[in-house]
């Protein structure tokens, strides 16, 4: 009676346990809570250099509207991956360039926005961002998660600014562009010019610490993550980081 009272006991108090760690994480080997901005940053704080063109903030991005959670046009990282970004900037500009940011820590909540409009009928930004595919195919090819590793705050998606010409890098694809055209290794009607512009951007990126993804020519993570199995959940504002 004694032990079944003990088992019994010991099975709430291990509910209880898991019921609190679904509401917050503990802080241990890397975790961190999902609303614990304390190790972000801004990032025109830590990277001056850069240029935001924040397009979750704006309507211009294959939803057509601002996503839920970017509450400002700004951009977080870890601070660790502020830190290498920092360095890429650096050797940017050393071969002329400055680094362009379309986004960088991105909310579970904005992640669900897109699941959102992945399950609706809206196809109003169609023609620029996935002409190509039906919209009920996102989901399957992997264009939209239900997780991204945005969330866990050490992701960018970037571009380069060419300080000669005044004007982005020809990447020979947009950011965003759902299909073929923007792996990074997409050779079929790219010049010599927009493949050497890849390359340049992807040489400067893994000499500072972070590593390519095989489908999005625009998408980096820092190679040693310090929240590898968190998702954060916290608004992308200035407001999220201020001490
Ligand atoms: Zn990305």
């Amino acid at each position: 009676m004694l032990k079944n009272l003990f088992r019994i006991t010991a099975a709430a108090a291990a509910i209880t346990l898991l019921s609190a760690c679904s509401v917050t994480v503990s802080s241990y080997n890397g975790e961190a809570s999902a609303d614990d901005a304390s190790d972000f940053v801004e990032l025109s704080e830590a990277v001056p250099d850069a240029i935001l063109e924040i397009r979750y903030y704006s309507t211009y991005n294959f939803v057509g509207d601002r996503i839920d959670g970017y509450e400002e046009p700004c951009a977080l990282l870890t601070k660790e991956a502020a830190e290498a970004l920092k360095g890429a900037s650096e050797s940017a500009k050393e071969l002329g360039y400055r680094l362009k940011i379309y986004d960088a820590y991105r909310p579970q909540t904005a992640v669900n926005d897109f699941i959102d409009w992945a399950e609706n009928d809206d196809t109003e930004m169609k023609e620029y961002f996935y002409p190509e595919l039906d919209k009920s195919v996102l989901f399957e090819q992997g264009y939209i998660a239900d997780k991204s590793g945005h969330s866990r705050g050490s992701t960018v998606d970037l571009t380069l600014f060419d300080m000669d010409t005044g004007k982005e890098a020809d990447m020979g694809g947009t950011f965003d562009y759902f299909g073929e055209l923007s792996h990074p290794d997409y050779t079929g009607e790219l010049t010599d010019e927009q493949i050497q512009n890849r390359n340049t951007l992807r040489d400067i990126m893994l000499k500072n610490g972070f590593k390519p993804l095989d489908t999005e020519w625009w998408h980096f993570t820092l190679e040693n993550e310090p929240y590898p199995d968190t998702y954060f959940d916290f608004p992308v504002s200035e407001d999220s980081v201020a001490k």
